[in-house]
């Protein structure tokens, strides 16, 4: 099979359009998917965000549709003719993107809708008549029940993400969406897994698709130095502070399982003198935006994250990535620490596990096909105790209260709550993931920008400043095993270990 894109017969325009986005060769999902896709036929496809799978849909896709392209201005020449289908706003604008890259120039039309933004601006555009349209289901639904979006004249539908848009809870409305379109389409299905629910999906919707497979995301990157901490809840915190400081990070991920954690972290951590910023799905787009934005910039050095928000960050390159919970499914850790240690670059994934995590670390054992040792951590007298036994009582009432967690591990139930309490606009989940990412122009610096650290980034960290005057040795800090040992040597003066 062919790599590059000048053996596939794209149209000029498209051709034009990926190379200018300097696209070589294709990935292997594009080798795979664009010659199938391109004969029309409906194909089920293993492959996360970051293999290249959007232009591998696109791309043939617009070719297929340039038999529609037309300069009229009026709307009823621009019925929409493909739908794609994401779990979250920040999946369904980057996708958007994209697409509106590959097809700019060709007269074919494209958008994007969903939640948690005004109806009106997707509105205008929907009237407008679009050949393309990108969205949300939720937010679909609603435009749909507005009378703004016409789908009799679909011949493409793509279902990305969609273990994800399974697991929120969108099985109704994509059941609703796809009763609205033409029987005779091409359907294209893309999952990171088939699970059972995957398949019985494929098998009411997809007819007789061609199964197409890349690598599996349960690898991990062998520049990725993973340690497993056992920490009771109350230590994790401190367990912290600790890595950092022995391993002089400035600035790192922390991943938690719920939202309320999250925002409880967020601000312990920031109490305690972490220049700290949370990102889960109760965060409007534009606070997701800005808590980006000020990471990147170094404004902020640490960004407490549940999976569901974080899947909407093309962030790449985090020096270190903490599983302060660790994750209820074991491909989120893949998800997770795929973060960090990316194009050669070293990195450092930190899981602080507790009593109770046994089960979730053994499944991700399985998955990483990894022995994995458990290691203590011995804490520093200087560590903010007081702040920490604050935190306790905090998480205590937290727990009083029930916890909140995201959408994605609640399963449907909790998202058809949300979806009660606040309009369907609140249902619009939020999230995604990725894998291979190759480095290229993107229409979205901000987003596509492999992480680097800024001026600000290389000022001396937060917590150091704050502590300086009660620096402590780190042999002093860890307990005299030689595994331990081992983990703070890289960070360690050849004489202190
Ligand atoms: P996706 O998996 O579609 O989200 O794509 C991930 C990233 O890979 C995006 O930034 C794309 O622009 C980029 N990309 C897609 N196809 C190629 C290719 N053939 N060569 C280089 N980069 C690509």
């Amino acid at each position: 099979m062919t790599s590059s894109f000048s053996n596939l017969s794209l149209a000029e325009p498209l051709a034009r359009a990926v190379a200018e986005m300097g696209y070589e060769s294709m990935t292997p999902i594009q080798a795979q998917a664009i010659p199938v896709v391109l004969t029309g036929q409906d194909v089920m496809g293993a492959a996360q965000t970051g293999t290249g799978k959007t232009a591998a849909f696109s791309l043939p896709l617009l070719q297929r549709l340039l038999k529609h392209e037309s300069s009229s201005t009026s709307p009823a020449r621009h019925p929409v003719r493909a739908l794609v289908l994401l779990p979250t706003r920040e999946l369904a604008d980057q996708v958007a993107q994209q697409i509106a890259l590959y097809a700019k120039y060709t007269k074919l039309r494209s958008t994007v809708v969903f939640g948690g933004m005004d109806m009106k601006p997707q509105t205008i555009e929907l009237k407008k008549g679009v050949e393309v349209l990108v969205a949300t289901p939720g937010r679909l639904l609603d435009h749909i029940e507005a009378k703004n979006a016409v789908l009799n004249q679909v011949e493409y539908v793509v279902l990305d993400e969609a273990d994800r848009m399974l697991d929120i809870g969108f099985l109704p409305d994509l059941q609703r969406i796809l009763s609205y379109l033409p029987k005779q389409r091409t359907t294209l299905l893309f999952s990171a897994t088939f699970s059972p629910e995957i398949k019985r999906l494929a098998s009411s919707y997809l007819q007789n698709p061609i199964t197409i497979e890349v690598a599996r995301p349960n690898e991990t990157a062998s520049t990725v130095e993973q340690r497993f901490y056992s920490a009771n809840d109350d230590d994790k915190r401190r367990a912290i502070h600790q890595v950092l400081k022995t391993r002089g990070l400035k600035q790192a991920f922390i991943f938690v399982n719920s939202k309320l954690g999250c925002a409880r972290l967020a601000r312990s951590l920031e109490r305690e003198g972490l220049k700290t910023a949370a990102l889960h799905g109760d965060k409007s787009q534009d606070e997701r935006l800005k808590a980006l934005e000020a990471f990147k910039s170094g404004e902020v050095d640490l960004l407490v994250c549940t999976d569901v928000a974080a899947r909407g960050l093309d962030i790449k390159d985090v020096p270190a990535v903490f599983n302060f919970d660790v994750p209820f499914n074991a491909e989120d850790y893949v998800h997770r620490i795929g973060r960090t240690g990316r194009a050669g670059a070293s990195g450092l994934a930190v899981t602080l596990v507790s009593g109770s995590d046994a089960r979730l670390v053994a499944d991700i054992e399985k998955l990483i096909k990894k022995k994995i040792e458990l290691e203590a951590i011995e804490y520093a007298e200087d560590q903010p105790r007081g702040r920490i036994n604050d935190g306790r009582r905090a998480w205590r009432e937290a727990d009083e209260a029930g916890d909140g967690r995201d959408a994605l591990s609640a399963g449907p139930r909790r998202e058809r709550e949300r979806e009660h309490r606040g309009g369907r606009e609140s249902r619009e989940p939020r999230e995604q993931h990725r894998g291979f990412r190759p480095a290229v122009a993107s229409r979205d610096p901000f987003f596509e920008k492999p992480y680097e650290a800024s001026a600000a980034a290389d000022a001396t960290p937060a917590w150091e400043a704050a502590k300086s005057a009660q620096r402590s040795s780190i042999s002093a800090n860890i307990k005299p095993k030689r595994k331990v040992a081992a983990l703070f040597k890289a960070a360690l003066p050849e004489t202190s270990v």
